[in-house]
């Protein structure tokens, strides 16, 4: 399972000095390292009858598509605000300075739902917390969520507390 993590590049200084920023995208062009992440999560959540998989805009779409099709799921957007169409919820959460937002269409999950939550990576987990209470507003039964890569020297998990939580690969250290 480890072995993904040698098709992540890690760019110093992007986008701004001192952040060591993940680029999946040496690992989106080699087939086989792509079909066996979302195999992984696939394999994870197979049993958990899940109805509905919540990408979050938008590295997540590119894990949450085929992952919600490996499960039988349908596929929901969780988008940066004024970009879904229809009526939405939005959720905010704290940045190092300021807010951020995401929304979701108030019709995308029906209450009671079995509802799971995809992104490339979770940081400080902000993202994906908003993300999981936009879920359980609308009704929907959170179990879990999946991350291609976790930076663990950030305690992103500890927003998730209570969930059920796969990271692909786990970073230790700052600088990998
Ligand atoms: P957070 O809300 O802090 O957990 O940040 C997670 C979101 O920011 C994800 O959607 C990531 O795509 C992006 N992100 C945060 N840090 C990095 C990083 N070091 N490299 C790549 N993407 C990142």
């Amino acid at each position: 399972m480890q072995e993904l993590e040698r098709y992540i590049r890690t760019i110093k200084d992007f986008p701004k000095p001192g952040i060591g920023f993940k680029d999946i995208t040496t690992l989106l062009k080699e087939p086989q390292a792509f079909a066996q992440a979302v195999d992984l999560m696939a394999a994870h959540f197979r049993e958990k009858q899940i109805q509905k998989a919540v990408g979050i805009e938008s590295r997540g779409f590119i894990f949450g598509a085929p992952l919600a099709l490996q499960l039988g799921a349908g596929f929901v957007l969780a988008r940066k605000p004024k970009k879904l169409p229809a009526a939405v919820l939005r959720e905010e959460y704290a940045l190092e300075y300021g807010t951020d937002a995401i929304e979701m269409h108030v019709d995308a999950i029906a209450k009671g739902e079995r509802v799971i939550v995809i992104d490339d990576l979770l940081a400080t987990g902000g993202t994906a917390s908003a993300a999981g209470r936009l879920v359980e507003k609308l009704g929907g039964q959170l179990l879990g969520f999946a991350f291609l890569i976790e930076l663990d020297f950030l305690h992103g998990r500890q927003k998730l507390a209570g969930h059920d939580i796969l990271s692909l690969i786990r970073v230790q250290e700052e600088i990998a």
